[in-house]
């Protein structure tokens, strides 16, 4: 039996406009579509096959506002079968190292949790940096930009992929690993699938259940701030070159003149 947990994050729509509040440099959520992080997606599939070949329970635990019930909705008709849902308003601006503080928290409420998964890098913040964090405060191993993840007895061996190569790791369970975009293709929710999540149990717990400090989270006492956004300018149209016998040279001349060869 292997009890695992996964943290899904609920992000803008990756092929929507996403903009940030002109106030306080927060994500405009209301600017785009909402969806289960792919990178999630991906994390929750990983769990259901361990599910599928050791037995045990799938939860996931997600922090956001009350729409993320939409994204924690979708991993419970994937297959997993219960969710913690992290909901209070004073979470709202909250930078890596409270989420992080926060999710740990929320983890602590969760008996017989051998293994937690998380998607190495959210495609909104892109911090990259919760799963060590947790690893941090809940003082377990951790396991990261695995491809390849195999749990046997009381340890997990992984594949991780770096630029510098691929490392294969092990760890001792209870352990945190996130996954990158290689680790499996994730299951299309079946109709059975959908109708079974209207029923499983989603618990909201707020900062006072998981005793955490209101004053702990929150834009206003973030250890790091935005304190500006530029949006990237438009592409400027590209430069043509006409092949009258010397393209390639005026290809390389071009790529040199780019630094990129
Ligand atoms: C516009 C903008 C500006 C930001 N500025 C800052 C800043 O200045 N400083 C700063 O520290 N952070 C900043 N953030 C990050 C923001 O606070 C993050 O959403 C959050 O703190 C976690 O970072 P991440 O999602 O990038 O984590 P990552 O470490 O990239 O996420 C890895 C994995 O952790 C899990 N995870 C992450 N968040 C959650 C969650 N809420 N619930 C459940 N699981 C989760 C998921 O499995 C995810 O795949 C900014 C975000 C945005 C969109």
């Amino acid at each position: 039996m292997t009890n695992v947990v996964v943290l899904i994050k609920q992000v803008p729509d990756t092929w929507s406009e996403r903009k940030l509040r002109e106030d306080d440099y927060t994500l405009d959520r209301d600017a785009a579509d909402p969806v289960l992080d792919e990178i999630n997606e991906r994390a929750v599939e990983e769990a259901l096959l361990i599910k599928e070949k050791h037995g045990g329970e799938v939860t996931v635990l997600c922090a956001g506002p009350d729409r993320a019930t939409d994204a924690i909705r979708k991993a419970l008709s994937m297959g997993a079968d219960k969710a913690i849902h992290v909901n209070d308003e004073s979470l709202h601006g909250s930078d890596a190292i409270q989420t992080a503080y926060v999710l740990a928290a929320a983890l602590g409420t969760v008996e017989g949790t051998e293994i937690v998964i998380t998607g190495n890098e959210a495609t909104d913040g892109r911090v990259g940096s919760i799963p060590a964090m947790i690893s941090y405060y809940l003082g377990i191993p951790q396991l990261t930009h695995l491809r390849k993840l195999d749990i046997e007895g009381d340890k997990a061996t992984g594949e991780r992929e770096t630029d510098e190569g691929v490392f294969t790791l092990e760890a001792s369970l209870p352990a945190i690993v996130s996954v990158n975009e290689k680790i499996n293709e994730p299951r299309f929710p079946s109709f059975k699938g959908i109708m079974a999540a209207k029923k499983k149990p989603i618990e909201t717990l707020s900062l006072a259940d998981l005793g955490v400090e209101a004053d702990v989270a929150g834009v206003a006492n973030a250890a790091t701030t935005v304190t500006g956004a530029t949006p990237k300018p438009p592409r400027a149209a590209g430069e043509k070159v006409a092949d009258e016998g010397d393209g390639g040279n005026a290809v390389a001349k071009y790529l040199i003149g780019q630094k990129i060869i």
